[in-house]
């Protein structure tokens, strides 16, 4: 009985079993450590890569830019296993991405699922811009979500709301939500500070 309650400790302090405020914790411990320049580079080791062969769970879902200056695992100062990443020019989600989100909360058990939009969005700043010739299908889920917007930040941030708006409305999200298991909320990250702003 002891050893089974110690083997449930080791998993809760293995990130398992998370709630949402824990898992959002050890993102934004994470970030400080990030912006602090103070980087544990935590489970990228050779027995981390073993523990995880074969069963990933991931504390968190990321939904983010496909920006080559915002990579989750390394302004959370995660590593293998931690997170579960959805990314695409300007954090949309569309049905594919959907798909991806979900099946990170209902089989792995992601209990918070972060939209982290960032400073110069390539692909908000295009459609602020209109130049969107390149990009239509990205375009055509950001525009509604930034109308009224009368700065690049400001769209960003708009598209962010807009798209946890729209995942806390999905059936599978919703249910895990409505049961506090699963929290889904909106970020900013800042490319000069690295700082991740929660909206
Ligand atoms: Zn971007």
């Amino acid at each position: 009985m002891r050893y089974k309650l110690i083997v449930f400790l080791a998993l809760l302090s293995n990130g398992i079993c998370n709630t949402p405020p824990e898992s959002l914790k050890l993102l934004l411990e994470g970030n400080e450590r990030y912006v602090g320049d103070k980087l544990l580079h935590p489970n990228r080791s050779l027995e981390r890569r073993e523990e995880i062969a074969s069963k990933q769970k991931p504390f968190a879902t990321i939904v983010g830019c496909s920006d080559s200056r915002v990579a989750p695992e390394i302004i959370f100062d995660q590593g293998l296993g931690d997170l579960f990443v959805v990314r695409v020019a300007g954090n949309v989600v569309g049905p594919v991405e959907l798909d991806s989100i979900e099946y990170s909360v209902k089989y792995l058990g992601s209990s918070l699922v972060l939209v982290l939009g960032h400073e110069s969005c390539g692909a908000i700043t295009a459609v602020m811009e209109g130049e969107t010739a390149d990009i239509e299908d990205v375009a055509d889920l950001i525009k509604p979500a930034i109308k009224g917007a009368k700065t690049v930040e400001e769209a960003i941030k708009a598209n962010v709301r807009a798209v946890v708006a729209g995942l806390k409305k999905t059936s599978i999200l919703k249910g895990f939500i409505s049961k506090k298991k699963v929290e889904c909320i909106g970020a900013y990250y800042n490319l000069d500070t690295g700082h991740v702003e929660i909206l």
